[in-house]
């Protein structure tokens, strides 16, 4: 009888760790999540910076090819000119009537050429000057979004600086409760909190789980009540503990209720239970073992 009390108090004070280390390690794989998340307005930022950068490259190109084209009618309007020019000293040579009107024409026609090649120019030169205002808009927006993205990523980076402090301050805690908890059963529990979302050990209350809601198998439910071993429910994998209808169970309100209490409360057991230690020891690798 005294064994089994011993047994039980000592399954109380596992479940009292679980219970302590399910915050913790709820806490560390949110912020665990978050460190994943923060890089990501970071990425949108980066990609929306490179997409204008992609855009300024086409249109630059445009631009450059808009000047090429300026220029290459530039030097056809001057050869245009120059040729009206030549046919103008010519008018001083000719002799006939049908030689002033053929070199008449010519110099019309050359006229008309040089005409539409100045539109042409107009037009060319409006068009590198719209270019270039997207040009000069784009640029400065691509320096506001540099900068942006330079603050981001300090904040970033802060964040993530934060975070990891949290993180590693939660596994010094982590570390603390551990011990002394069988590696299988915290193997399973982390991954329970994982895919449960952060809820790995639930009360059993009139026969049902409260992390599911399913009722038990009247003899399971008296092997949790028992309280003598670690039982997952066979529904949502959580690990059982028994609790009082109603209200909670009183040895989990206590712990609840203040970590001074506990420890006093520890104190004193543990002078207690000093000549049991060593029992409950062996009775623990052999549960061990039995898991
Ligand atoms: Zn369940």
């Amino acid at each position: 009888m005294k064994k089994g009390r011993a047994k039980t108090d000592m399954m109380q004070e596992v479940f009292g760790k679980l219970r302590s280390l399910q915050d913790v390690l709820a806490k560390k794989y949110e912020i665990e999540r978050e460190i994943t998340e923060i890089p990501k307005a970071l990425t949108t930022k980066t990609e929306l910076l490179n997409r204008l950068k992609k855009t300024y490259i086409e249109r630059d190109a445009l631009l450059e090819e808009s000047r090429e084209r300026v220029k290459k009618l530039r030097q056809r309007l001057a050869d245009a000119e120059h040729e009206r020019e030549l046919y103008e000293k010519q008018m001083d040579l000719i002799k006939t009537q049908r030689e002033y009107e053929a070199l008449d024409k010519e110099i019309k026609d050359a006229t008309e050429k040089e005409q539409q090649l100045r539109k042409d120019i107009l037009r060319e030169e409006k068009e590198v000057e719209e270019l270039q205002g997207g040009l000069a808009k784009e640029e400065s927006m691509i320096k506001l979004q540099e900068e942006e993205l330079q603050v981001e990523q300090e904040k970033t980076k802060n964040e993530s600086d934060a975070k990891k402090k949290q993180l590693s301050s939660l596994k010094k805690e982590e570390d603390k409760i551990v011990p002394g908890l069988d590696e299988e059963i915290l193997f399973k529990f982390e991954r329970i909190i994982r895919s449960k979302s952060g809820i790995g050990i639930v009360a059993v209350r009139d026969a049902v789980c409260t992390g599911c809601h399913m009722i038990l198998p009247a003899q399971f439910e008296n092997e949790v009540r028992a309280g003598e071993q670690i039982l997952f429910c066979p529904y949502c994998s959580r690990i059982l503990f028994y609790s009082e209808s109603e209200e909670e169970g009183s040895s989990f309100r206590e712990e609840d209720s203040g970590s001074l209490a506990d420890l006093f409360e520890e104190e004193e057991e543990e002078v207690e239970e000093d000549e049991e230690l060593e029992e409950e020891e062996e009775e623990e690798e052999e549960e061990e073992s039995d898991v």
